[in-house]
């Protein structure tokens, strides 16, 4: 039986390539404090741990929590969030990198952010200007936008595939999709929609939205 979950489990996993699919911890303006024992009463919560990498803005990462509050209280209003925490920067070591040294491996970064949930509804978006990849579309290393499981509440995401840094929130939500609340790609593959997979275009439309099928699976 055991066996048979970790084979649904895997199945479910997603791999989002590009959309082909100051060093101190610094805590920002909650978006809502509500004490633990009161979090089950209040339903859906999380406790986001921004994690950026090598010399990632502190100040960037700080404006991406804060375009992701601000999204997260426009788009999923049922989501409480408690914490929004910019954790002090790390390295992306030589042993994260593909076997060419030209990439990060995506799926490492992850395994080694997933030690960094410590409690349910904790949330860890890694945050990185270099180039990332992962196995998809029959290539061994493709190079993507961001990764997450369905469900693992653990993503990564960079930068330097965004043509237009100014909509790199929109994949940082898209992640966060995916992750924490386990929707798959946009089955309506609605352009509009955050979760539509852009099958390796870089460009983000101005204006999106969660289409009405995505909405549906979103805590209101
Ligand atoms: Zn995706
Ligand atoms: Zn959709």
């Amino acid at each position: 039986m055991h066996k048979y979950l970790t084979i649904i489990l895997f199945a479910l996993m997603v791999g989002c390539a590009t959309w082909s699919c100051s060093n101190n911890a610094k805590r920002i303006k909650n978006v809502k404090i509500v004490s633990h024992e009161k979090l089950d009463s209040v339903g859906p919560h999380c406790r986001i741990l921004i994690q950026p990498y090598d010399d990632f803005s502190h100040n960037k990462a700080l404006d991406v929590s804060k375009q992701l509050e601000r999204a997260l209280n426009e788009h999923m209003k049922g989501l409480t969030v408690t914490e929004v925490q910019v954790m002090p920067n790390r390295p992306l070591t030589e042993g994260l990198m593909n076997n060419a040294k030209t990439r990060y491996r995506a799926s490492k970064i992850l395994d080694q952010q997933q030690g960094m949930i410590k409690q349910p509804g904790d949330v860890v978006i890694g945050l990185t200007d270099k180039d990332i990849s992962t196995s998809v579309h029959g290539y061994e290393d493709w190079g993507i936008l961001g990764l997450s499981y369905l469900n693992k509440s653990n993503c990564v995401i960079s930068t330097f595939r965004v043509k237009d840094k100014s909509q790199f929130w929109k994949v940082v939500l898209h992640e966060f999709g995916h992750g924490y609340l386990g929707l798959p790609h946009c089955p309506n593959n609605d352009s509009s929609c955050f979760m539509v997979d852009a099958n390796g275009k870089p460009n983000l439309p101005p204006e999106r939205h969660f289409c009405d099928s995505c909405a549906r699976y979103i805590p209101k």
